[in-house]
């Protein structure tokens, strides 16, 4: 089965990617966890193209970079895994362009849809976790870290839509979506996300 996790900024993705990883080691499930944009070579480099902030990358450029990582992902890491048998966890995956490029930037989703379900190849996760959180928390959060790097895109109207958008996309498949609401306790997410993640896995 093929696993996502999504959310936006300081919603605690890659804790709960961590704890994830930690409890399948332990139930000796064969797992491969990879994240979005990258996890290939040419993927990497994509990778930080995008997410070089001396670069101004218009939106379809950008939509059009984030398509050709996955693209390349699908078809050298994620089919095999899947045909080896393992369960694949994604760190983000298309739910994010849908939302960041689509509901954040503005660009139409049908496009954006078409676009994605040949760079694809129709792969669609089997679960999609999702880590609900009011972007004024998670922007405070993140600048708690001291990521600043992080905060230059930090506009408050941008990841209220972003939020929006992916509750829209849940709300669309209910049965894929496991939304959550990330201002919980990360032991209390961690226990959910393992519940439902035992479920798909028998599934
Ligand atoms: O998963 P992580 O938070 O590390 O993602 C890196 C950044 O890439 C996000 O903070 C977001 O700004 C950006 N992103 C994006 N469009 C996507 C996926 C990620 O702008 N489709």
């Amino acid at each position: 089965p093929f696993i996502t996790f999504e959310g936006g900024e300081g919603a605690g993705k890659s804790t709960q990617l961590a704890r994830l990883a930690a409890r399948l080691e332990a139930a000796g499930v064969p797992h491969l966890l990879t994240k979005e944009p990258g996890g290939t070579a040419a993927g990497d480099q994509i990778r930080a193209t995008l997410l070089d902030p001396a670069l101004d990358i218009d939106p379809l450029a950008e939509f059009l970079l984030y398509s050709a990582s996955r693209a390349q992902l699908v078809r050298e890491v994620l089919q095999p895994a899947l045909e080896r048998g393992e369960l694949v966890v994604c760190d983000r995956y298309a739910d994010s362009t849908l939302a960041y490029q689509g509901y954040g930037r503005g660009l139409p989703l049908p496009f954006l849809q078409a676009v994605t379900a040949e760079a694809t190849g129709g792969l669609t996760p089997a679960l999609t976790v999702l880590l609900d959180l009011d972007p004024a928390v998670g922007l405070a959060r993140v600048a708690q870290r001291g990521q600043a790097d992080r905060l230059e895109r930090a506009d408050l109207d941008f990841h209220r839509r972003l939020r929006a958008g992916f509750l829209a996309l849940a709300e669309q498949q209910p049965q894929r979506w496991l939304v959550l609401d990330a201002g919980r306790s990360a032991d209390e997410l961690e226990e959910a996300i393992w519940a439902r993640v035992q479920v798909t896995l028998d599934t």
